[in-house]
Parts: C-alpha cells; structure tokens; sequence
C-alpha cells in the first residue's frame, strides 16, 4: 500500500490546526501509521529542502522550520501521495482552490501550513529521513471492517 510523508508546519500549530488537519485525512479513509511532533534541525532541513537551498527564500524557511516545532505523520492509503498533494492544494495559497488545505487555512506561499511528498519516490526517502522502522506501525483499521470496492 502507498505511503507518504507528511508535515504541519509550524504555522500550522502556532495556529492550532493539527486537529483539523488530521481529521480531514482520517475522514478521507487514510491510516496513519506514524505520528510524532519534532524540532527540526538545520542539517535536516538542508537535506529535506536540498532543492530549494540556493533559492533567496531558503534562509527564511530554514529559520521558519528549524525554529519552531513540526508534526510529522506517514499516512497509508490508495494513491496516497497524489491524493494528499490534490487535498493540500498549490504551493502558493492564494492560488488553492477553496476546500483544499491551502486554499482554507492560509493566504500565504512561504507558511502554507503542510508538506506533503511530491512523488513515489520522494515519499519513501522522506519517510525514511524522518522516521525510524520502529516508529511505523501496522494495524488494523476501522476502513478494514467495510467491504473495500476492488481498487481499493
Ligand atoms: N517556499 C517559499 N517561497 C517560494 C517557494 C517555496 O517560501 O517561492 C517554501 C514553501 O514553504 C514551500 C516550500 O518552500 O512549501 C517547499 O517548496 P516546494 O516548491 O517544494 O513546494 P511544495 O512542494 O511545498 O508545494
Ligand atoms: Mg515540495
């Protein structure tokens, strides 16, 4: 089963949305299998940013995302890494559409509230980057007691 990355940024807590946040996943019917609030360090942050270090707006998001608390979660789903990306909405918050997490919950490019993985392959060096196998959890879900459609 797909896995992705996820994590509420600190605006995201400051502004008391973890709650929010969550339930809209779980309503969506994925599993969380890992949760955990962290302070990131300077060095993860270059790693999970290695794209975007050379970028003038770097040295803001390190600060911004080293300098407060984040929660980290891995969620389990059908297609979930594309899945979350549609519910997250565009980088650019202003351009989310309403109903997406960036188009309800922030005006903003740099604090837009979650990071969700962007691809496959992505996902699983990001869950690898921030949790340990100990940390992942396996088992049974509510949405196991329904009968699942096929593709599902
Ligand atoms: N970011 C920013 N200014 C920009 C572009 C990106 O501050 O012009 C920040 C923003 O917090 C964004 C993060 O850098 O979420 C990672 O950028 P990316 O292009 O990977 O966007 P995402 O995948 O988060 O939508
Ligand atoms: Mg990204």
């Amino acid at each position: 089963m797909e896995r992705t990355l996820i994590l509420l940024k600190p605006d995201a807590i400051q502004k008391a949305l973890i709650g929010e946040i969550i339930s809209r996943f779980e309503n969506k019917g994925f599993k969380i299998i890992g949760l955990k609030m962290i302070k990131i360090s300077a060095e993860l942050s270059k790693e999970h940013y290695s794209h975007l270090v050379s970028k003038p707006f770097y040295a803001d998001l390190e600060k911004f995302i080293t300098h407060h608390p984040v929660v980290a979660m891995v969620l389990e789903g059908n297609e979930c890494v594309e899945v979350v990306r549609a519910m997250m909405g565009p980088t650019n918050s202003r351009k989310a559409a309403p109903g997406t997490i960036r188009g309800d919950l922030s005006l903003s490019t740099s604090r837009n509230i979650i990071h969700g993985s962007d691809s496959k392959e992505t996902a699983e060096n990001e869950i690898k980057r921030f949790f340990k196998p100990e940390e992942l959890f396996e088992y049974k879900s509510c949405h196991m007691d329904y009968d699942y459609a096929p593709d599902e």
